[in-house]
């Protein structure tokens, strides 16, 4: 929110624009703003509903002191009102995870009717000629690029991208309150208790609390991740999912995260618990050791639940791809494609993976939607993050990042055990049942870090850029695929705005920089 002021009161003051210039005025504002903050109010409301209704989920520790027959006994009473209060909670979900679907299918058929929001914008290709006689000024050759994009798909693809500015915000707010409403009425240390009374080692005792805790905020992030990347993403024309597809993801998406939040607990209160006082740096170093696992088998493991990879078939894409890699001492013999359609209309493109999981890999909306030339282009920027070792120097400055962050959570985490520890019912950082504290607290640094964490991955982002230029050397063809990425990226926001929200350049900002290498090479 402070940042959004911020941005918005630049805009005003110093660039003096309009409003309407970065998507915050116009005859959709009012739509598009009800429409995001409906899903979050909503959210919150959803997550108060089940919270209360799952109040008496986890039954209350009945102290080791109390005699059996006593402990069955209060335990009788209260089985009746708890099992009611399951199968409420259950009855909700089971309605919210049918009736959903079936919403968003009506919705969407008006939202369909819609024509200007769903028909994909064709940008009017271009021949020779038109690039011959472009100016050799970067600035004009640029702009002349730009001039290209059908106002109706500029105007959408600002709202769809500041429309994400304000979900970023919500699901820190909703993080909050999912972290608010598990300390308060100790809930938090109830659900530790239950876990140690099952769990017969620690490590399965925090991979226990951790499972549960990732399963809960799994279930009530849904409403909003329902919003954002079914609903939304069908509004704007760029998802080809059916509702179906989605929840099978959806569903395979939280048993990972439950599974993962599981492990990652139990590793990072492990080395909390040993850690004691330096708890933050050595916290630092195992999540960084977690981050590279991550990167490690998720291209092994994980990417293959969504997609198919294959390996390309012989054909000019493939040696034209195969060639740049072996330019530049890229060790790969094979370049993947998946079958990104069956999601989305993205064109993308990575070399995702560290050491030897690495592999360079290519979407089928890219094979499909652009020319050999727009390939290269970006193919030659995917090689550069690799050659330029953007993997292993992300991981470091995340690192240092992440030590921050925990550092700034050592803090303001004392502070807050001195006040509320004893109504919450927990007191130390090496405490399980603190993990919702914890994860609250990272999340507002890690907003507050908003533009730090961008600026991270947009200045190799640039680095990559010209890298490829250096590579492939056709600013033209890159240029070219700058604005089919425009279809789901603000094409030419305020210089605050990129700093701010932009994990990746610009399309202005791009494609100057394939313009300036034109001019100053002197190439066509
Ligand atoms: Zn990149």
């Amino acid at each position: 929110m402070p940042l959004l002021a911020i941005v918005l009161l630049w805009v005003r003051l110093v660039e003096r624009r309009s409003l309407a210039s970065i998507g915050m005025a116009g005859p959709n504002l009012v739509q598009r703003f009800l429409h995001g903050h409906l899903v979050g109010v909503l959210s919150i409301l959803g997550i108060v509903a089940a919270m209360a209704l799952a109040g008496g989920l986890v039954p209350a520790a009945t102290g080791s002191t109390s005699a059996p027959s006593n402990a069955w006994a209060s335990r009788r009473s209260t089985l009746l009102p708890a099992l009611l209060r399951r199968l409420g909670l259950l009855l909700l979900l089971c309605g919210l995870l049918l009736a959903a679907p079936l919403r968003a299918a009506e919705l969407l058929h008006t939202h369909a009717g819609d024509a200007s929001v769903r028909a994909p914008l064709a940008i009017a290709p271009v021949d020779d000629a038109w690039r011959a006689a472009l100016p050799h000024d970067a600035k004009l050759a640029t702009q002349a690029y730009l001039d290209r994009l059908p106002k109706e798909a500029v105007q959408r693809s600002n709202a769809y991208d500041e429309g994400g500015y304000w979900l970023q915000l919500w699901e820190v707010l909703i993080g909050l309150l999912i972290a608010g409403l598990l300390l308060q009425g100790r809930r938090t240390a109830r659900l530790r208790d239950w876990a140690q009374r099952v769990g017969r080692y620690a490590l399965l005792r925090d991979g226990l609390y951790g499972g549960v805790y990732g399963l809960v905020a799994g279930l009530l992030l849904l409403p909003l991740g329902f919003y954002k990347d079914y609903w939304r993403e069908h509004g704007y024309g760029m998802s080809t999912q059916t509702a179906a597809d989605w929840w099978a993801e959806w569903s395979v998406g939280l048993g990972i995260e439950v599974v993962g939040t599981a492990l990652a607990v139990a590793v990072l209160y492990a080395v909390f618990r040993r850690a004691g006082e330096r708890w933050w740096l050595w916290g630092a170093a195992a999540c960084s050791a977690l981050l590279a696992f991550m990167l490690l088998v998720s291209p092994v493991l994980i990417d293959p639940l969504f997609n198919t990879y294959k390996p390309l078939e012989p054909g000019p894409v493939r040696s034209a791809v195969l060639t740049m890699a072996h330019a530049t001492g890229v060790p790969a013999d094979e370049v993947y494609a998946f079958d990104a359609s069956r999601q989305t209309k993205r064109v993308s493109a990575n070399v995702s993976g560290l050491g030897a999981t690495a592999a360079i890999r290519l979407n089928d909306n890219l094979l499909n939607r652009t020319s050999l030339p727009e390939i290269r282009a970006v193919m030659a920027h995917e090689l550069g993050h690799y050659v330029l070792n953007h993997g292993p120097k992300m991981l470091m400055q995340f690192g240092l990042l992440i030590l921050f962050g925990l550092l700034f959570c050592n803090g303001a985490m004392r502070r807050l055990f001195a006040r509320f520890g004893p109504r919450w019912g927990t007191q130390s950082v090496a405490d399980v049942a603190s993990l919702p504290l914890l994860s609250a607290v990272f999340a507002v640094f890690m907003l507050l870090a908003t533009p730090v964490f961008n600026t991270i991955i947009r200045t190799q982002e640039i680095e990559a850029d010209r890298f490829g230029l250096h590579l492939a050397r056709d600013p033209h063809g890159f240029a070219e695929v700058m604005l089919k990425l425009s279809d789901y990226r603000k094409a030419d926001p305020g210089a605050v705005e990129e700093f701010v929200f932009f994990h990746h350049p610009s399309a202005r900002h791009r494609i100057h920089d394939a313009m300036r290498w034109r001019e100053a090479m002197g190439t066509p």
